[in-house]
C-alpha cells in the first residue's frame, strides 16, 4: 500500500463510521418522532408556546466534528442547563471548599423545585435543584448586577463560541411567576446561605434560565465538559480543567432529578435536563450530546431526549461503568 492509498483507506474508514453515526441518529429521529407522551411546560408561561413536535439531536466530538438531526437551528431557553455552567463558574471564582460551606453535592430523590434545605447544615443539597442553583448563583461575582451578568454572559460566550442573549419575555414570564423560586430564596437568606440581595440573585437566577441556545450550542457545551474545559470548535478555555471533575461529578449523581439514580443506572452518564426540553450528555475524552424535545415526564425530563440517550449509551456502550463495553472506542468508530 502506497501512503496515498493508506491515506485513502482511512479517510474511507473516517467517513465510513461517520455515516454510520449520522445513519444512526435520523433513525433515532424517525424512531422516536412519533412518541406522543409527555407535556410541555407551562408553569412558566412562556414555556407553553413551544410546540410538541420539535426534536432535535447533536453531538459534537472532542476533535469538533459536529453530527446532527431535526430542528438543531431552533432557539429555546436553557432553563436549568445553565446550572452545569454557572456552578463551574462559582467553582471558580470561590474554590471547592468555599462553595461546599453553600451548597452540597447530595442527591435530594425530591423535584427540581422542592423546598428544602439540608436539617443540620441548611445548605440546599446540591447546585441542580433550583435551591441549589439559587444559591450558587447569588455567589457570582461582580460589583453591579449589570457586571455580574456580563461575567455570566462571558462564561457561557466561552463555552458556545458565539453571543448569547437572554430572552426578555421568558425571563418576565419568571419572574413574575416564579414563587416558588422566590419562597426558597427567602428561607437560605433567613438561614444566612445567601446574602441580602435576594431579589438580585433571583433575577440573575431567572435571566441565566431564560439565555437562548439551540441543540447545537448544548452539544457544543457538552463537548467542551467532555473536552476538560476546552471548545473543540474555537479551542478556547471556557473552564479550568480541575473543576471539570467536579462538575460531571454532580451531573452524574444530581443532573436529572428524581430520576438521577435511574438514569445512573440505565444511561450512564453525566447529564443535566432542563424544563424547555433540553438534555445534555457527556461521554468524558469523546462527545458531547444534546436532545432536544419540550414534552416533558413527570419529573421535569424531556421524554424523547431519555429516550434517546437510552438508545445512545446501549448502542455504544457509553455507560462509564461497563468495563466491557466500547465507550473508549466511540471515537475510533469514527476514525
Ligand atoms: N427556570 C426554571 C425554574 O426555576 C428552571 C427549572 C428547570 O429547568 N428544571 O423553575
Amino acid at each position: 500500500m502506497t501512503a496515498t492509498d493508506e491515506w485513502r483507506a482511512e479517510a474511507i474508514a473516517h467517513s465510513t463510521g461517520a455515516s454510520l453515526l449520522q445513519t444512526f441518529l435520523n433513525d433515532l429521529h424517525n424512531r422516536f418522532q412519533p412518541l406522543r407522551d409527555g407535556k410541555v411546560a407551562d408553569y412558566i408561561p412562556e414555556l407553553a408556546k413551544a410546540d410538541p413536535n420539535w426534536f432535535a439531536i447533536c453531538i459534537v466530538t472532542t476533535d469538533g466534528r459536529i453530527f446532527e438531526v431535526g430542528d438543531a437551528d431552533q432557539l429555546f431557553t436553557i432553563q436549568s442547563i445553565s446550572k452545569v455552567f454557572v456552578h463551574g463558574l462559582a467553582l471558580e471564582e470561590h474554590g471547592r471548599d468555599f462553595l461546599l460551606t453553600k451548597v452540597g453535592v447530595e442527591p435530594t430523590g425530591d423535584a427540581f423545585n422542592a423546598i428544602i434545605l439540608d436539617e443540620v447544615s441548611k445548605r440546599p443539597y446540591n447546585p441542580m435543584v433550583n435551591a441549589g442553583a439559587i444559591a450558587t448563583t447569588s455567589l457570582i461575582k461582580g460589583s453591579c448586577p449589570t457586571e455580574r451578568l456580563n461575567r455570566m454572559l462571558d462564561m457561557f460566550r466561552r463555552y458556545i463560541g458565539h453571543d448569547i442573549f437572554v430572552d426578555i419575555a421568558t425571563f418576565m414570564s419568571e419572574r413574575t411567576t416564579g414563587l416558588r423560586n422566590k419562597a426558597m430564596a427567602y428561607l437560605m437568606q433567613h438561614f444566612g446561605m445567601i446574602d441580602s440581595r435576594v431579589d438580585e440573585a433571583l433575577d440573575l437566577y431567572f435571566q441565566q434560565c431564560s439565555l437562548m441556545v439551540n441543540c447545537r450550542d448544548l452539544a457544543v457545551m457538552a463537548a467542551t465538559l467532555a473536552n476538560h474545559g476546552i471548545n473543540p470548535l474555537t479551542g478556547d478555555r471556557a473552564i479550568s480543567e480541575c473543576y471539570i471533575r467536579d462538575i460531571l461529578s454532580v451531573m452524574y449523581t444530581c443532573g436529572m432529578y428524581n430520576y438521577a439514580g435511574e438514569w445512573a443506572y440505565r444511561v450512564g452518564i453525566p447529564a443535566k435536563s432542563g424544563v424547555s426540553g433540553g438534555i445534555i450528555a457527556v461521554v468524558p475524552n469523546q462527545i458531547g450530546i444534546a436532545v432536544f424535545s419540550p414534552p416533558l415526564d413527570k419529573r421535569g425530563n424531556s421524554v424523547r431526549g431519555v429516550a434517546v440517550c437510552e438508545a445512545l449509551s446501549q448502542h455504544f456502550g457509553l455507560h462509564l461503568l461497563d468495563s466491557s463495553m466500547g465507550c473508549q472506542k466511540f471515537l475510533d468508530m469514527l476514525n
